[in-house]
């Protein structure tokens, strides 16, 4: 039986990033985070991080989840890819408005990490524009028949149950899958520019027969409620994964600037490099504070909060591209070389502004936020 404290399972946290950092860069070259990293994970409390405690899980609250998505995320991208899969896309999801029957059965397993899940909406030709996917279901008897393809699956090399979206002449719904259920295949994909060892791949689904017990929400709820809320809780974690990138990255910059002497001078006395180095602190400050004001306002229940999070998700992102790409110029060529972390953050820190709806999605999203909210009347 694992600790539930908050200050406890930070703790436990600290300790598992402190270890996992030094061979993230190895994970990330072998494109595999190895079963014991993620048993680690499970039996630590921390896939089942944001499920309430009735359903077997830690029930942090918001603040609680991002603090520790900044620790994971910190040590290893990869890593924390799959606390924002499993955790917030699928079992948060899941621990919100589904039936008691679909919580009974799917609940406590990935609270507890005995069952990994992953999040299947993507394919080759829908992407932002994911409603118009071609994943296809139809009714027959007592069960749901799946046809279609979906791409970029992270986890889906490792996962055992995928929630799946798929369209019925523009009907989207949410099914689970279990992975042993017949005609489902998994092609691992590779070469991707970060979270390489996600064991990312694709999903080929080919006559899947669902029960009808496995729907998520009922008829039509895929997308307007399943997919919206799954991203919502995904944008929170992926907002806290910029500002741990970020984070990193400017301690790879400071450090290097202290040390590293041109002109007879260390570098972090130029007046240039200072510039990047104030840039990056103020950034990631500013990245912090909008992911706390998000989490105060989940916590809340706000009505403000879906905005909050697009702005965090948006920012956040932002500021890690931009520092871990000013990471990369203070340490010059080393910075570009993997025998430091710079050009690892540097890529990880590029995938946060596609992942969970990319950058421009947020800006479209924001600006009818804006227009709304800000437009003076009459
Ligand atoms: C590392 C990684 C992990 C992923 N994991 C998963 C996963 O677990 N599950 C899953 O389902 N998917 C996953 N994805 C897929 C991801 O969600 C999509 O890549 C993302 O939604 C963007 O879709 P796309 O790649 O088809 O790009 P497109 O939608 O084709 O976009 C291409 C470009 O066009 C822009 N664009 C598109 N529409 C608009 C618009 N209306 N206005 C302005 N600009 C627009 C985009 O911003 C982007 O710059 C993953 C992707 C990556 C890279």
């Amino acid at each position: 039986m694992v600790d539930r404290s908050s200050d406890a399972v930070l703790e436990r946290a600290r300790a598992f990033a402190a270890e996992l950092a030094p061979r993230a860069a190895k994970f990330d070259r072998e494109e595999h985070l190895p079963r014991e990293v993620v048993e680690r994970m499970a039996d630590s409390g921390f896939l089942g991080a944001t499920v309430p405690v009735e359903w077997g899980g830690l029930g942090l609250t918001p603040l609680e989840y991002g603090e520790l998505t900044e620790v994971i995320g910190k040590a290893c991208a990869s890593t924390r890819a799959l606390l924002t899969v499993h955790t917030s896309l699928v079992a948060e999801t899941l621990a919100g408005r589904t039936s008691r029957r679909i919580k009974e059965k799917y609940l406590p397993d990935l609270a507890s990490g005995r069952r990994i899940a992953c999040f299947a909406l993507s394919e080759a030709d829908a992407g932002s524009d994911a409603e118009g996917m071609s994943t296809r279901y139809v009714k027959k008897d007592d069960v749901f028949v799946l046809d279609g393809h979906k791409k970029w699956i992270s986890f889906a090399g490792i996962a055992d149950v995928f929630l799946v979206f798929a369209t019925d002449n523009g009907t989207v719904s949410a099914f689970l899958v279990d992975r042993e259920t017949p005609g489902v295949e998994i092609r691992p994909m590779s070469g991707m520019l970060g979270n390489r060892a996600a064991h990312m791949a694709e999903v080929v689904l080919s006559g899947v027969e669902v029960p009808a017990e496995n729907l998520v929400s009922g008829i039509g709820a895929g997308f307007a409620f399943v997919a919206n809320t799954a991203l919502f809780h995904g944008r929170y974690s992926i907002a806290w994964a910029g500002v741990a990138l970020a984070q990193a990255a400017l301690e790879e910059m400071c450090t290097y600037a202290a040390r590293r002497v041109q002109f007879g001078s260390r570098i972090g006395s130029f007046q240039l490099v200072q510039r990047m180095i104030a840039d990056a602190v103020t950034g990631v400050s500013a990245a912090r504070e909008l992911c706390r004001r998000a989490g105060r306002l989940r916590a809340e229940r706000s009505p403000e909060v879906i905005a909050a999070t697009n702005i965090a998700k948006y920012f956040s992102s932002t500021v890690a591209c931009r520092v871990t790409s000013d990471a990369v110029q203070v340490l010059g060529g080393n910075g570009c070389w993997n025998g430091y972390p710079a050009e690892r953050l540097f890529r990880e820190a590029k995938i946060l502004e596609i992942i969970e709806g990319t950058s421009q999605v947020q800006q479209t999203l924001i600006a009818d936020f804006g227009l709304t909210t800000f437009t003076k009347k009459g």
